[in-house]
């Protein structure tokens, strides 16, 4: 596979961690806007009223600290060495804005999607009370 057909790969698997996180915490009764592009980073989740907004990060991408996922391939390390560093750099220095502007950041790895019983109580730990369910 050339460079960019793998990119492409790791891109589209990366997907379906950022929609079972969506799905879970629809389900838990959180209402959210989705990559809201004024804000640093353009946050996956954003919990305006709340001042709060949630990242799910791919293991590889954002090199997740410890993670079997988040190795520097061995082919290319010359690209993918300060690519993934730029990526890790670029993180931190959002969430430091969203921070200094106010907003309160959870980041969850892509890793961490498969417990979903963990998962709903970070979640609900992060985000506190849940709004009002209307009753039909
Ligand atoms: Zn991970």
């Amino acid at each position: 596979m050339d460079r960019s057909a793998n990119m492409r790969a790791i891109r589209s698997k990366g997907m379906r961690p950022e929609l079972a996180v969506r799905s879970l915490v629809h389900k838990m009764g959180y209402r959210y806007r989705l990559h809201k592009k004024d804000l640093p980073g353009k946050p996956d989740l954003v919990f305006a009223s709340r001042r709060k907004v949630i990242f799910v990060h791919g293991c590889f991408w954002h090199s997740h600290y410890g993670c079997s996922a988040a190795h520097v391939p061995k082919s290319n390390q010359d690209y993918w060495g300060p690519k993934l560093r730029r990526n890790q750099s670029r993180d931190r220095r959002n969430i430091k804005n969203l921070g200094l502007a106010g907003w309160s950041s959870l980041i969850i790895w892509e890793c961490e999607t498969k417990d979903t019983t963990s998962l709903e109580k970070r979640v609900k730990r992060f985000l506190g009370r849940k709004p009002n369910v209307e009753v039909r």
